[in-house]
């Protein structure tokens, strides 16, 4: 394996608060590529962070501005003039959504110090691909118009998928809505993680520097808690970095769907090897008493069965899968979740959201975009773990 394509992991108890320290470490994974060489003055590049809802960076839903910053100047050193930040969120795409969005993860100020284009347009265009599933995706328009691609993930746990990190960033390129379109195109977690794994063969993004200094554990992607981890991840390949995202967390990438769907589709290994790391990186040692999200089980629901249900199969696995449900005393009635829904099953009443659940397809979008965390994830008593 080349060196150039290995992932490089850094781990000195890395911080915010210590802007040199993360140059660094972000300058070694920008040295290790092989893609980074190419960037010069003639070079359009596009910065996509994770950027799911209006959260300050003390949430750690959103990639932290610091990251960004020594990613900007990184491609300084080597030149870049044009250098965007864009991004779409779970919810209605529109200019003045993203202006709040940007300035409340701290984005706004960094963007303006530093001289980088903040995307607040909400174009797109369709590119096409040879997805195993899907054949043609709608992205933003800075996707189109950029020559290099920097993904800008954050460490995160997820209720649907066990992990958000590197591929699952990439969703962000479809516009706003569209997305909640693609869970009911693909309703399943087989073929929602094929559709991802598509995504990602379809933008290719040319490096990726993974924020893990401070990760969510639990309820992520957005309702659980902020987790000091000081590590940074990075290197050209998506996969391999997933693979050791997956590790970290002690998760089995055959239970995470879009990994399960790499490794199917020959892009993915089956697991992280040590001799994925570059020279100079630190080991990799899984995180001890990470959390998973507590709806999340690592085996298939029907591992779970109670005996005597087994003849029921679909149906129990229908009833065994985890669901939303609203914490009334805790919602404030904004309606996000309404308006996320791709299966139009919530509705607003006295001012508490309620769903419907038979029009549920448990795509957990609710969940990530509540804005006070007035949505559990739950199963019902006799499938908990
Ligand atoms: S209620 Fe929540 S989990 Fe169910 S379809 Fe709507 S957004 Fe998805
Ligand atoms: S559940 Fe959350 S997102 Fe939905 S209306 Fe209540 S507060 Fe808003």
């Amino acid at each position: 394996m080349a060196e150039s394509t290995k992932t490089m992991l850094l781990q000195p108890g890395l911080s915010y608060d210590r802007p040199e320290e993360l140059a660094d470490a972000v300058e070694r994974i920008f040295t290790l590529s092989l893609a980074a060489r190419r960037l010069g003055p003639q070079s359009c590049v596009l910065l996509k962070p994770n950027l799911l809802a209006k959260h300050p960076p003390e949430h750690a839903v959103t990639t932290h501005p610091a990251v960004v910053e020594a990613v900007v100047r990184a491609l300084r050193r080597r030149g870049v003039e044009r250098i965007l930040l864009a991004d779409s969120c779970g919810g209605l795409y529109n200019e003045g959504g993203m202006r709040a969005i940007y300035r409340v993860s701290g984005l706004t100020e960094l963007c303006g110090r530093l001289g980088v284009e903040l995307w607040d347009k909400t174009t797109s265009a369709p590119r096409t691909c040879a997805g195993a599933l899907v054949h043609e995706f709608n992205l933003i328009t800075p996707v189109h118009l950029c020559d290099f691609i920097i993904d800008l993930p954050k460490f995160k746990t997820h209720v649907m998928t066990g992990m958000t990190a590197a591929v699952k960033n990439l969703f962000g390129c479809i516009p706003g809505l569209q997305k909640a379109e693609m869970h009911m195109r693909f309703p399943d977690r087989e073929r929602f993680g094929q559709m991802l794994c598509d995504l990602a063969g379809a933008i290719a993004p040319d490096l990726t520097i993974l924020d893990a200094i401070v990760g969510m554990e639990g309820d992520g992607p957005a309702g659980g808690s902020p987790r000091a981890l000081g590590l940074l991840l990075g290197g050209e390949d998506v996969w391999q970095i997933d693979l050791a995202v997956a590790a970290l967390m002690g998760l089995d990438p055959q239970k995470v769907p879009y990994l399960a769907a790499g490794i199917r589709s020959g892009v993915c290994a089956e697991a992280f090897e040590p001799e994925m790391l570059a020279s100079g990186s630190d080991s990799l040692k899984p995180i001890s008493d990470w959390k998973l999200p507590g709806s999340f089980s690592s085996l298939t629901f029907s591992d779970h069965y109670p005996t005597g249900l087994r003849w029921a199969g679909p149906l129990v696995t229908k009833l065994a899968a985890p669901r939303p449900v609203i914490r009334r005393t805790d919602c404030i009635g904004c309606g996000k979740c309404a308006e996320i829904c791709p299966g139009h099953t919530i509705q607003l009443k006295g001012g508490k959201a309620h769903i419907d659940p038979t029009g549920c397809i448990r795509c957990f979008c609710c969940h990530e975009m509540c804005p006070v965390k007035a949505i559990a994830v739950r199963r019902i008593p006799l499938f908990r773990l």
